[in-house]
């Protein structure tokens, strides 16, 4: 991986985006920077679901990544889906560059529960480092502590740790940072 390039694709993914810019730059040992652009995802929203359609936003960042070797990651903060699936807390292009991730259902009030900004952020880049891992190539793990393991909801997030397990990081080409 040669840097990241992050994409607020909504205002408040802002702040989510300025922690990762410092974290991923620190577990991936490459540049982050963000990037602020702004495009409408009006078109990608399906009231009968009330959520967006993953894979139509992720296709919108692929221009993104053209001109550059680098990954490219949007955030946004609303509910995600893609047909299959009731929900998707991220999506990315298996082996490819791009990825998105959505905090909408990261927040402890999204549960009914009080605010908790260091939670959000924790899982923010557990999320990150998961859809980066696909953009690597990486399938899921069937380690539930490894970052790569799929999460069916946010106790399964919060459970996993932020890293790629041994076996991940071999696979990635990445010095393992297990401990
Ligand atoms: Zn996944
Ligand atoms: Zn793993």
């Amino acid at each position: 991986m040669q840097g990241i390039f992050l994409i607020p694709i909504t205002k408040s993914s802002l702040d989510v985006a300025t922690f990762l810019g410092f974290t991923l730059a620190e577990l991936f040992g490459v540049p982050c920077d963000i990037i602020e652009q702004d495009f409408s995802i009006a078109q990608h929203y399906n009231s009968e679901r009330r959520q967006y359609h993953s894979t139509e936003i992720l296709k919108r960042l692929l221009p993104l990544a053209e001109g550059n070797s680098r990954q490219i990651l949007g955030i946004i903060d609303v509910d995600l889906y893609i047909p299959i699936l009731t929900f998707v807390y991220g999506e990315a292009q298996l082996g490819k560059r791009c990825a998105l991730i959505s905090i909408f259902r990261l927040y402890q009030q999204f549960y009914g529960l009080p605010e908790d900004e260091t939670l959000l952020l924790q899982r923010s880049e557990k999320e990150a480092v998961h859809e980066l891992g696909h953009t690597l190539g990486l399938p899921h793990c069937q380690n539930f502590e490894c970052v790569m393991h799929y999460s069916h909801s946010v106790e399964y997030i919060d459970i996993k740790r932020n890293v790629f397990c041994p076996d991940c990081s071999r696979m990635a080409g990445f010095r393992s940072r297990w401990r």
